[in-house]
């Protein structure tokens, strides 16, 4: 089948065309990111594969649809960037890669919070310019710390897990409780009460109209004075504007994002010789206690194997009419 691409990057070409040569379909990659202004593009075709910030909302989808597009394979986990209910309705399949590696953004997770709790990001810098002074610097250990996983899937129990290893106490909240964390020694409580209690919360919940801004002005003074804050999920479960003014009254300590609200016009490029208009982006990059990573939770060797793996095995289920797997429903 022919498979047009869109946010191609070289990374996807690399993974897709080593992969495909087990498949053998037809791959054209798009690098510009596919939404209502590019829709018009887009070659009358059945199959295109798009990422998280390819925005297909109901016009987009109905304009894909009278261009002959039947299948759009997510290579990705989260589908909140395409109106599944308008696909449903059109009858347009989408397919997703609902488990890559869990452990790549669960690792991402921990390495924002170590990261974060010893101040490697200052300290990186400092040495490198002889600046030996341990002043500042002063962590503290997860190994004593209570840690709130909010939504534990796979990604969440991924961390789970991780964080039993180190000593830390683990409390989650999650509207379906994992066995698997239960048997582990994870405490659910509710939401409330976890945000009373965790040194550090983690979040690994869908983004989903309950979760969105899930982290707001409300919720943020029911944490702890000093906590860390730290999403590898989706960028709108936190209110942006919200996190900032809790960082400038000293209330929030620590703030680890993979993730952020207005990420699509930023994110997966190089814009370092242009000026960026987003202010609440460039007022988060001036905190000390702030460490921002452009969503590279996912972005390890075995978790891109498994994405072109599972992406073109979903699209070849689809041309031989086998029962779909990875069908993303409302
Ligand atoms: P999953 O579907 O396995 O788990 C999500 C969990 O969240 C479920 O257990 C669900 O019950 C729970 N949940 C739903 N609503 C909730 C709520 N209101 N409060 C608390 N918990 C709630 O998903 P996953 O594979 O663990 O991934 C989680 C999220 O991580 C994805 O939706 C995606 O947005 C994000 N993600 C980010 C990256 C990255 O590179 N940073 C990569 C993959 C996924």
């Amino acid at each position: 089948m022919k498979i047009d691409f869109y946010s191609a990057k070289p990374y996807d070409i690399s993974f897709f065309e080593g992969m495909n040569t087990q498949y053998h379909h037809e791959l054209i990659f798009h690098e510009y990111s596919l939404n209502e202004e590019t829709v018009k593009h887009v070659e009358n075709t059945r199959c295109i594969c798009v990422f998280v910030n390819d925005k297909l909302n109901a016009t987009v989808l109905e304009k894909l649809y009278n261009k002959g597009i039947r299948l759009i394979a997510l290579r990705c986990a989260g589908f909140n960037n395409i109106d599944i209910a308008a696909a449903d309705k059109l009858g347009i399949t989408v397919v997703r890669v609902p488990a890559y590696s869990p452990e790549s953004v669960a690792e991402h997770a921990v390495t924002l919070m170590l990261s974060l709790s010893r101040h490697v990001h200052k300290a990186y810098n400092r040495v490198r310019e002889s600046n030996f002074s341990l002043q500042g610097l002063l962590g503290f250990e997860l190994h004593h710390a209570t840690v709130g996983i909010v939504g534990t899937g796979q990604i969440g129990t991924a961390l789970a897990k991780i964080l039993t290893g180190f000593g830390s106490k683990v409390i989650a909240y999650d509207p379906s409780p994992s066995d698997e964390c239960i048997s582990i020694g994870v405490q659910y409580v509710d939401f409330k009460s976890l945000c009373q209690q965790a040194d550090v919360i983690s979040l690994h919940c869908p983004l989903t109209p309950d979760t969105h801004h899930l982290i707001n002005n409300k919720t943020l003074k029911n944490m702890k004075e000093n906590v860390m804050l730290i999403n590898t999920s989706r960028g709108a479960v936190i209110d942006s504007k919200a996190a900032i003014d809790s960082l400038k009254n000293k209330h929030v300590g620590y703030l680890g994002l993979d993730v952020y609200e207005q990420e699509e016009n930023l994110f997966f490029q190089d814009l370092s010789d242009q000026i960026i208009s987003d202010d609440v982006f460039e007022r988060l990059l001036t905190f000390p206690n702030v460490l921002i990573t452009a969503h590279q939770g996912f972005f390890t060797d075995e978790a891109l194997r498994n994405i072109a793996e599972t992406t073109l095995n979903n699209i070849q289920r689809f041309e031989n009419n086998s029962e779909c797997l990875h069908c993303c429903h409302i």
